[in-house]
């Protein structure tokens, strides 16, 4: 067949394969403008289709032609039935996205509501489908087709970069939620603050008022039943001091805190003393330490020992239970990495001057003896933490104002920091009643060469302590507060 006849017999057959798609396309489908126009355009491709038709019928084409004509034109109807089926599943997964992106923001938006009135991608960032959507693609004609599905292709774009800028927004959110602690204030050096200064009764002291100033913390006094001031609290989002004008102890961030001196109250102005605030509460506010030390090597030492039974209740020996527990640690230590140095590993009775001259030769980075409590009374249970007296200060127990530097003195900030962590981490690990940080003269944490404390555990003459104090997993607890107290310490560190 000639090229000039064959074109209008093609344009017939096409027109026999679509008339009733686009008979269907004016009839069942409610008419958008599309559709419309599309009308007289078809009518017009018809009757022109019609007359090429009449004059191709003059010479018939070939079987072969016809068959080849016959088996394009159902691949062009398979190619059609495939792209419908293809945009019904585009379409489908695009309604599920789009439930999916909705129900996500929704849920979001409704758990940060409280929160947060400015919640990134509510539902109402994603586009709403155009009004013209077709409920059903299948009687549509090719060019509708093509329309919805552009439509279709410039809503799920839009839906995708809402959704990924929720996502973006939920990831910057939750990094700046993960790390609270990375824009930490940078703490003031000691020397360059500005602190008003009193002597009373040969102490020095310096204006409480001034020290929140510096740190950063709101000032309040405290009052009692009779509305008269009792104390004083500075206090931020993260840190909070509590000090008493009548006792020593006061509470830092949830811990009980012997502090050398009561707060004074002079001229209706609060004061605390200048040994308390250098050596026992700048060193609980500040965030990092400014004495870069290390703690890689640790000394631990189990109190008492071969003829030395310390606290006693019926059979039970205080030596057996602190060599039990610095074992444990030892154990604990070491896989953790730390160099860990023994007074002893049996029942032997190093002396007092023995141990110091021990962390004299070895030269650990920290100090650690553990002891348990004891008293004639049988109520008293909890554990206490000690460190070293200051020089100007007193004991938690005594009123003498300590005169002479010890090697332990060197440093008393870090201990106090210590100290504290200490008693904190054994707290949350035990759940024992807190006895607070103290200060006493006790020789081997005096005579250190480093940070030290020493560890009172529990009561032995406490019957439910005793108890506790002997088992392994009471043991693992104090061990593991322990190792969450030098975690805190090593925060401080770097
Ligand atoms: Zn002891």
């Amino acid at each position: 067949m000639p090229k000039s006849t064959l074109q209008p017999f093609l344009a017939a057959c096409v027109l026999l394969v679509s008339a009733p798609l686009m008979a269907q396309t004016v009839t069942d489908v409610p008419l958008s403008d599309a559709a419309v126009r599309t009308k007289p355009a078809a009518q017009a491709a018809a009757q022109t289709a019609a007359k090429a038709a009449s004059e191709a019928a003059k010479r018939l084409p070939t079987a072969e032609e016809i068959a080849a004509e016959r088996a394009r034109l159902e691949r062009m109807r398979a190619a059609l039935a495939a792209e419908r089926a293809a945009l019904e599943q585009y379409k489908a997964d695009l309604v599920k996205r789009q439930q999916e992106a909705a129900a996500k923001a929704k849920a979001e938006a409704d758990a940060k509501a409280a929160a947060d009135a400015k919640a990134v991608g509510s539902a109402a960032s994603i586009p709403p489908p155009a009004k013209d959507d077709p409920v059903s693609v299948k009687n549509l004609s090719p060019e509708e087709l093509q329309r919805q599905r552009q439509l279709a292709i410039e809503r799920a774009k839009a839906i995708e970069k809402a959704v990924a800028a929720q996502k973006a927004a939920d990831a910057k959110k939750k990094a700046a939620a993960a790390t609270p602690q990375t824009t930490s204030p940078k703490d003031k050096d000691v020397a360059a603050m500005k602190l008003r200064r009193i002597t009373h009764d040969k102490v020095r002291y310096v204006h409480l008022r001034d020290v929140a100033v510096n740190y950063g913390l709101t000032f309040a006094y405290t009052k009692n039943k009779a509305n008269k001031i009792s104390g004083a609290v500075i206090y931020d989002k993260t840190r909070k001091a509590v000090f008493s004008a009548t006792y020593r102890d006061g509470i830092v961030n949830g811990v009980q805190v012997y502090f050398l001196y009561p707060m004074l109250l002079k001229n209706n102005e609060p004061y605390i003393s200048e040994v308390d605030f250098l050596t026992c509460l700048d060193p609980l506010l500040r965030y990092k330490t400014p004495v870069k030390l290390g703690m890689k090597t640790i000394m631990v030492d189990a109190g008492h020992g071969g003829s030395d039974p310390g606290a006693m209740n019926g059979q039970h020996k205080e030596k057996v239970y602190t060599l039990q527990i610095a074992k444990r640690l030892q154990t604990q230590l070491e896989k953790l990495g730390f160099r860990v140095i023994m007074t002893r590993t049996g029942d032997t009775y190093p002396t007092l001057q023995d141990r110091a001259a021990l962390c004299k030769k070895y030269k650990p980075d920290l100090y650690i003896s553990i002891h348990c409590n004891s008293s004639t009374n049988k109520t008293p249970a909890g554990i206490e933490t000690y460190r070293a007296v200051p020089v100007g200060g007193t004991e938690t127990k005594g009123s003498k104002v300590k005169t002479e530097k010890q090697s332990a003195n060197e440093f008393d900030a870090n201990s106090s920091r210590l100290a504290f962590e200490m008693q904190k981490g054994l707290l949350a690990a035990t759940g024992a009643a807190d006895r607070g940080t103290r200060h006493q003269a006790i020789y081997v944490i005096g005579n250190a060469t480093c940070p030290a404390v020493l560890l009172e555990v529990g009561y032995l003459s406490n019957e439910a302590e005793l108890k506790k104090i002997a088992s392994p997993e009471y043991q693992n607890k104090i061990v593991s507060g322990i190792l969450a107290g030098l975690a805190g310490y090593g925060s401080f560190l770097r």
